[in-house]
């Protein structure tokens, strides 16, 4: 959330320390001025002159000085008049320009009253969620064994089950208690609506309604009514499918606050770049700036941006140009880049945007418009490129990007000398289970692998959908033996789970291969090592993970 008051004072702060450095800036024109020789053109020197002058063009009024900004583009027009004709400035040409120059020093007193009232700025940004990413489930239902079974299947993803078999227990609980997802029966020994009379109560005694799905076996409409009135947000029917559950489940605690969106901002004004990173980190986004276009390569592999905002006219290398060649590297062909420029000519703009900028905003820019159009361009690319790397029915990364990803992983692993391990899982004779359940059951087991392969790996490691029923997993900071070791408590818990369909039950189970990034030089042999370590698995019997060993310096079969 951006804090106005907050703001207002960093931005004070900025703009006081731009005055400070005005007369230094005036007199460094002052020098460049001084400098050209008056017996020849020279166009190296009058550029210089001309960047420095558009740049108090562009600054002046984001920091309170409009009559600046006024007077500098005068001078800059004047300026790149007489650069067009490239002669040297005769007298009266020259006695025009020391009139400009001097009438730029006298308005750097003129600042502007209201200058750094952004009383206005309202929150745009992606406010972070409030709502507690939960993991807690409080299972209330009165047949022990059923409640410990949920227990141990809902355990398998991850999520942390406190079992009440009495309405009264669970009541006790909830007073201390915000941040759960409650699983309610219906039927109790002493209320055959014990359930949802109980969910009423609560209810009513909280500001905020705790979420309750109701399990139940009564499938009568009225009941359902009841349910819904009494605030329960779902209905599912015993026996329990987990996997529905569990889509439920995470779609109520699917409340990560998304990552900050990251902007990477190049601009040779160091006062500007400074202003630009205080108003969007303001507003919760986290931002790099580079001053030099020259050295824009690291930070954009590094700190991978989810936008740039690229200044027009920079000393060594201009911002067109620095368009061109990020959108000819492969990963950065889809990146928004806008251009942030005191560039006012709308043919200039319209040649900037066909070099494939998505958009033009004008120096000076107010906070808020700036905060609205950096989100709105992150938000609506992230959600395009979702579409592209998102596999649709388990929502994992597909083939492509998981295999770009491990690429990029394994470039930055071997640069940073970091451990990384790659598994491959592909389940176990799975087109029986096609076969024997159909193909929807199928689907929901490959749904509930992806699901635990998300809730049971960290954050950091990447799982992708490989094909149909094979998966993907890139361990970053991971050595093999450790993947081993994580890969093989979940392949055991997966073993466990039962599937339902058309009340037949059955379970699933998958064999893994990995190889660890440390014995080997590139992505592509990484992943076939991984492969390899697969089939031995499949070839061993099955339900099982192989770790991949270092391939023998000759000889070819090293799993
Ligand atoms: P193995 O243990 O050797 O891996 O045997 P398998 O039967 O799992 O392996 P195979 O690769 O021969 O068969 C995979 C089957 O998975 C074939 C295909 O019909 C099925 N399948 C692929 N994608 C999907 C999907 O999205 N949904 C469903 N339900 N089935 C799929
Ligand atoms: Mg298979
Ligand atoms: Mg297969």
């Amino acid at each position: 959330m951006v804090d106005p008051a907050e703001l207002q004072a960093k931005l004070k702060a900025l703009s006081d320390s731009y005055a400070a450095q005005l007369p230094e800036k005036l007199s460094q024109i002052a020098h460049a001025w001084g400098q050209l020789p008056k017996d020849r053109w020279d166009d190296g020197g009058f550029q210089t002159l001309h960047r420095m002058v558009h740049s108090l063009t562009g600054s002046g009024k984001t920091f309170g000085f409009a009559l600046l900004s006024d007077v500098a583009r005068n001078l800059e027009e004047y300026l790149k008049q007489l650069a067009q004709a490239k002669t040297v400035p005769d007298e009266e040409q020259r006695k025009r320009i020391q009139v400009l120059l001097s009438e730029l020093h006298q308005v750097t007193l003129h600042r502007d009253a209201a200058a750094d009232d952004q009383s206005g700025l309202i929150a745009v940004a992606p406010a972070k969620q409030d709502i507690a990413s939960t993991k807690r489930i409080f299972v209330v239902e009165d047949e022990p064994e059923q409640a410990e079974e949920l227990k141990i299947q809902l355990g398998y993803f991850g999520y942390d089950v406190s079992v009440f078999n009495k309405l009264a227990d669970f009541q006790q609980a909830m007073q201390a208690t915000s941040d759960v997802v409650v699983l309610m029966d219906i039927n109790f020994p002493e209320n055959s609506r014990g359930g949802i009379l109980a969910t009423k109560e609560i209810q009513q005694k909280r500001d905020v309604p705790a979420p309750v799905v109701f399990l139940t076996s009564n499938v009568e409409l009225d009941a359902r009514l009841e349910a819904v009135r009494a605030g329960g947000i779902a209905y599912l029917s015993k026996p329990v499918n987990i996997g529905n559950l569990i889509d439920k489940l995470d779609s109520l605690t699917s409340t990560l606050p998304s990552a900050p969106y990251r902007v990477l901002i190049v601009d040779d004004s160091e006062a500007l770049t400074t202003y630009y990173a205080t108003v969007l980190e303001q507003a919760g986004m986290v931002v790099k700036a580079v001053n030099n276009p020259l050295h824009v390569m690291e930070p954009l592999l590094e700190f991978t941006p989810d936008l740039i905002l690229l200044d027009i006219y920079m000393p060594e290398c201009n911002g067109m140009e620095l368009a061109s060649v990020i959108r000819q590297l492969d990963a950065f062909v889809g990146i928004p880049i806008v251009f942030l420029s005191a560039e006012s000519d709308l043919d200039k703009q319209l040649f900037a945007m066909g070099l494939g900028a998505d958009d033009f905003l004008t120096k000076p820019i107010q906070p808020q418009h700036l905060i609205s159009s950096v989100s709105s361009r992150i938000q609506r690319s992230l959600i395009l490129r979702s579409f592209m790397v998102r596999d649709s029915l388990t929502g994992l990364l597909n083939h492509t990007a998981i295999k770009d990803q491990l690429d990029r992983e394994v470039a930055q692993t071997k640069r940073r000398g970091m451990p990384l391990a790659f598994a491959m899982v592909d389940i176990d004779h799975f087109k029986k289970v096609n076969d024997t359940y159909g193909h929807p059951a199928g689907d929901r087991v490959i749904k509930s692998l992806s699901r635990m392969l998300k809730q049971r790996l960290r954050e950091t490691d990447m799982v992708g959908r490989y094909g149909g029923e094979e998966f993907a997993v890139i361990l970053s900071n991971t050595n093999g033996e450790t993947a081993l070791k994580v890969l093989d408590a979940i392949r055991k818990d997966f073993a466990r789970l039962r599937h339902l369909a058309e009340g037949k039950e059955f379970s699933a189970t998958f064999s893994c291969g990995i190889a660890d990034v440390s014995f080997f030089g590139d992505s592509v042999k990484l992943c076939d090592a991984a492969d390899k370590a697969l089939y031995k698995a499949k070839h061993a019997g099955r339900n099982q993970v192989v770790l991949g060993h270092a391939p023998p310096v000759s000889g070819s079969d090293f799993v």
